[in-house]
């Protein structure tokens, strides 16, 4: 193994996290100006901290290692022992970050159902909200997620239930992992995304094509309190301005080629339309869901992922398929993702 840049020897379609840094991101790392970020001293993390800030229409930023970290940092800044935060029943942050607001943060999660396209509805949200009583958690916190299933939550929605969750005392965070997809699926900027939100989390890692990162954007004094728990739970880094660097690199090379990813769902959702037993989601940003029928899971009594993944194409799910695109998916894998996908699934 000495090729540094090799191109995966499957089409790896599980997430768009499996990207492999550029060369021109791995220069950019190699010649970061760093020093000991817990001293404060580096100077690139410092001046990713402001860029994302400034993007996204905040008074600070915290780079952190991951966006699990950066989102159990901003809720533990948010809410203290025995308040709760509301949150979608499926929400990565209640579902799929290991309990750790209620395990770390001694948070209570107020979880509720969610609509198809990730909203959680105004009436729901106010029911939850606890009256001020001993015998309730203090509902604290508001929780959304943008993009939702790789689909853009509704602007007039984000507007309308920040607005009456500040009205009635609670705060708000956003949990934007995948935010830059959303904006560039809009043709808006992300700064108009995150408006009626208290604080909000970005992931670097995902679609961007850095190898680790996220970022927690909020006030100055928010910031602050994030900070505290990022040093607790083992989140301060070192020369960390090599991560930096690569973050930086993303911002400013690979946010106007999202588009790309979303071209290439869209391609792959096109050619899998009016396959017999697979009903496809169209994809807004770079995400595609396949659900199939009971007929073509029959046939796969393996699996469908496994099947698929004997022909060289990953991805996860069962009886409903995730398929993410990302910087290293190329149309001819595109091309030959369908061929595959075909070939097992008819
Ligand atoms: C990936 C993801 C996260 C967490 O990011 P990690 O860096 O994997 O910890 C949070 N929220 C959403 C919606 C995500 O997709």
């Amino acid at each position: 193994m000495n090729a540094v840049h090799h191109q995966p020897p499957v089409i790896d379609l599980r997430s768009d996290t499996v990207t492999r840094p550029t060369q021109a991101m791995r220069e950019a790392m190699m010649s970061a100006e760093v020093g000991d970020d817990v001293f404060g001293d580096d100077p690139t993390v410092r001046r990713l901290q402001e860029r994302i800030a400034g993007d996204l229409g905040f008074e600070a930023a915290l780079f952190m290692p991951s966006g699990t970290q950066s989102n159990l940092c901003a809720l533990m800044a948010h809410c203290g022992r025995g308040d709760e935060y509301i949150v979608g029943q499926m929400a990565h942050t209640y579902r799929w970050e290991g309990g750790g607001a209620a395990v770390l943060g001694s948070i209570q999660p107020q979880p509720l159902p969610q609509g198809p396209d990730g909203r959680l509805e105004w009436r729901d949200i106010e029911a939850a909200i606890k009256p001020d009583d001993a015998h309730f958690a203090r509902s604290r916190l508001l929780c959304l997620e943008n993009t939702w299933g790789g689909q853009v939550l509704d602007a007039g929605y984000v507007a309308d239930v920040t607005a009456r969750s500040h009205a009635r005392g609670l705060a708000t965070h956003l949990d934007g992992a995948r935010l830059f997809n959303a904006a560039v699926a809009s043709r808006c900027s992300v700064r108009e995304l995150t408006r009626g939100f208290d604080s909000v989390s970005v992931c670097f890692s995902k679609g961007l094509g850095a190898p680790v990162g996220s970022a927690l954007c909020g006030s100055r004094s928010f910031i602050e309190r994030a900070h505290r728990w990022r040093k607790m739970s083992g989140g301060g880094l070192r020369q960390a301005g090599i991560l930096a660097a690569a973050a930086l690199h993303a911002l400013d090379h690979h946010v106007q080629r999202l588009a790309t990813d979303h071209d290439h769902a869209s391609r792959l959702a096109a050619g899998l339309m009016g396959l017999a037993g697979v009903s496809v989601q169209a994809p807004q940003t770079n995400i595609v869901f396949l659900d199939l029928s009971p007929e073509v899971l029959a046939r796969h009594p393996q699996g469908v992922a496994a099947a698929l993944a004997d022909h060289g194409l990953l991805c996860t799910g069962s009886a409903r398929l995730r398929l993410v695109t990302h910087l290293d998916i190329q149309p001819p894998q595109v091309e030959q993702a369908l061929h595959i996908l075909r070939a097992v699934l008819s």
